[in-house]
């Protein structure tokens, strides 16, 4: 590929060159975090030297500098998601603060007794817990939508899960435990012909494919920033404009106020609403650095990449004996998840880590999807544009020589 030179991008990623056990790392754990460009690490080192102050506050020349890079970041979010307005995107923690706040604050609002909440079989905790913890609340029921044997949610079971007692459907766009792509858009149609709203889960997928939240429909769309490039302690709330408009603040204090007294507060309108205090101002001025440095490679250019990568690297490591992939959908981004006959998954991930490759092995936050398939763990290399085939041999190797013993 023209478009793509691999070997040019790594050589933006300086941790890419560490060594590891005397080996040249090879990062297989980009769905947990990924690593970070040169020009995102220049972009923080610039804003501590250069911009540093809190915003909107202040009438002095860095308070303006600060809140310009903020705000140009909150654009930068915008224009990378399709969003209509910078006031549908609000900054939090990740993609766990996120869907905590549309839990505590929509959920609070809209959920009451017998109201029905739908997730996926293949949730990761953190589209899981904040929504048992409002159905414990509330009253209401959580109800899941089956996988089949490859890992793909379950359309027709789906739709005899939605009823007019349904009030939201949050759902992954891609399985960080599996890599199945979720047909999200379906989902979320058929979400609001129910008279639903829906959540799309976009931790895995934003770093993977395309974003349209236009297109796409969804009510609300999370991320983290340390996902895609960017820093950690920084993600995004999209939600629809009117959806947040008609949404009570989840946390109070500072910045979120139009006036106070002792007896009332007025509260400003989105997106300020639901950013209370100080918030991570350097890391989101990160994470446009990010978004900007994956919008110049072009996320058409990453998908054909890294689909080329995943199949190669499935096709040859399911043809090792004993080894038994898990999550096998037609549709996947990034994530290859399998089990090693003979060995734990921890021996697996150890028998890596000497050769300097990283990989996650563990339940990875969810527990119930790996149990759907008898498993308690599973070895679960992912993988982000700047692997290559050579990074996947090296992993091959290690497994086969496992495998023969
Ligand atoms: N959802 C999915 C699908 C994820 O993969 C993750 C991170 N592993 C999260 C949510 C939580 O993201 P964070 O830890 O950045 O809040």
């Amino acid at each position: 590929h023209p478009a793509f030179d691999v070997n040019a991008i790594r050589r933006d990623f300086p941790i890419l060159q560490e060594r590891v056990n005397g080996r040249q790392l090879v990062w297989f754990d980009n769905a947990a975090t990924t690593h970070k460009p040169q020009c995102v690490i220049d972009r923080l080192a610039y804003f501590y030297a250069h911009e540093n102050s809190n915003i909107h506050r202040a009438a002095h020349a860095l308070a303006g500098r600060a809140t310009d890079a903020y705000e140009t970041a909150r654009e930068t979010v915008r224009r990378f998601i399709g969003a209509s307005s910078t006031e549908e995107i609000v900054f939090v923690r990740g993609t766990t603060e996120a869907i905590n706040l549309v839990a505590k604050s929509w959920g609070a609002q809209n959920v009451g007794e017998g109201d029905e909440i739908i997730v996926s079989h293949l949730e990761h905790h953190a589209n899981i817990v904040p929504w048992q913890q409002l159905a414990a609340e509330k009253g209401a029921k959580i109800r899941v939508i089956p996988v089949d044997d490859s890992g793909q949610v379950l359309l027709e079971e789906y739709k005899r899960l939605l009823n007019d007692r349904t009030k939201i459907v949050s759902v992954t766009q891609v399985s960080n435990a599996l890599g199945t792509v979720v047909p999200v858009k379906d989902i979320v149609d058929l979400a609001h012909r129910a008279g639903a709203l829906a959540l799309v889960d976009g931790a895995q997928s934003v770093s993977h494919l395309a974003v349209d939240v236009q297109a796409l429909d969804a009510d609300f769309f999370v991320f983290s920033g340390h996902k895609i490039f960017g820093p950690t302690g920084i993600g995004v709330v999209y939600g629809k404009r009117a959806v947040l408009d008609a949404m009570p603040p989840w946390q109070g204090g500072g910045n979120m106020i139009a006036d106070v007294t002792f007896e009332r507060t007025v509260f400003q309108p989105p997106p300020n609403r639901f950013e209370a205090g100080t918030g991570n101002i350097a890391d989101a001025v990160g994470l446009g650095a990010a978004l900007d440095y994956v919008s110049r490679i072009g996320l058409a250019n990453i998908a054909r990449y890294e689909h080329e990568l995943l199949e190669y690297a499935t096709v040859r490591l399911g043809a090792i004996d004993g080894v038994r992939l898990v999550g096998t959908a037609r549709d996947k981004a990034s994530v290859l998840s399998f089990v090693l006959k003979g060995y734990t998954t921890e021996e697996v991930g150890k028998a890596l880590n000497e050769e300097g490759i990283a990989v996650r092995t563990g339940h990875h936050c969810a527990q119930p999807i790996l149990r759907r398939f008898g498993l308690e763990t599973t070895v679960r290399p992912s993988l982000a544009f700047y692997n290559t085939t050579e990074e996947v041999d090296r992993m091959l190797a290690v497994v086969k020589q496992l495998a023969r013993k």
